[in-house]
């Protein structure tokens, strides 16, 4: 109990079931360790480095950086997302372990920001990508990035950091808006096809 703050204290007092309990517990282990994949797309990018070094020092929460998908919780997509990077950027996220999250940075994977009428660019990215957690700004100073860290660790203490169950329960949807600007060059494979072709289920 030592090691909780006063919201996670008011929190747990609040719950009525063990099981819930339980649950609360799991989501607080979670948030304690979000692993960041380094994948830098536009130009903010540029404030991971000072929010993962000795300024700003995003690892006293518990936030840090891995090598590979594979090993990571979290991918920031930290700028504006050209048609080819979003092709690989769905790629990096289909080869990421569940729990999962996206963190989008800056104005251009909400809205297009400054790139919102170039051909190649993408306005929407929750159009084709499950995000958790936007942080508006252009481009978001660290502290605002830190604060998008924040957030995602509350949204996973709440249980509501359900990007990647979205992804899965409307992988059509997602695959018919990729389809949209990809045309005929879909990625070749999904985590999706791949596991319910087995016959397994979630
Ligand atoms: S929001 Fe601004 S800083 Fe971020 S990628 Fe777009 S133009 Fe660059």
């Amino acid at each position: 109990m030592d090691n909780l703050n006063k919201k996670d204290k008011a929190q747990l007092k609040e719950l009525k079931s063990p099981m819930a309990v339980v649950d609360w517990a799991v989501n607080w282990f979670r948030k304690q360790s979000i692993f960041m994949l380094a994948y830098g797309t536009g130009c903010g990018a540029i404030e991971i480095p000072p929010t993962v070094t000795a300024r700003y020092d995003a690892e006293r929460f518990g936030v840090r950086g891995a090598a590979t998908p594979r090993q990571a919780d979290v991918i920031v997509l930290s700028g504006y997302l050209a048609v080819k990077t979003l092709k690989r950027v769905i790629r990096t996220y289909e080869q990421m372990q569940e729990p999962k999250y996206v963190i989008a940075l800056g104005s251009c994977p909400i809205n297009g920001g400054m790139y919102w009428d170039s051909y190649n660019t993408i306005k929407q990215l929750d159009r084709y990508l499950p995000v958790d957690v936007t942080v508006a700004g252009c481009m978001p100073r660290p502290e605002a990035v830190l604060e998008g860290f924040m957030a995602l660790k509350d949204k996973i203490q709440r249980g509501e950091a359900e990007g990647a169950r979205d992804y899965r329960d409307n992988i059509e949807k997602y695959k018919n808006n990729q389809k949209e600007i990809f045309g005929d060059k879909m990625l070749p494979g999904y985590t999706c096809d791949w596991y319910f072709s087995d016959g397994g289920s979630f």
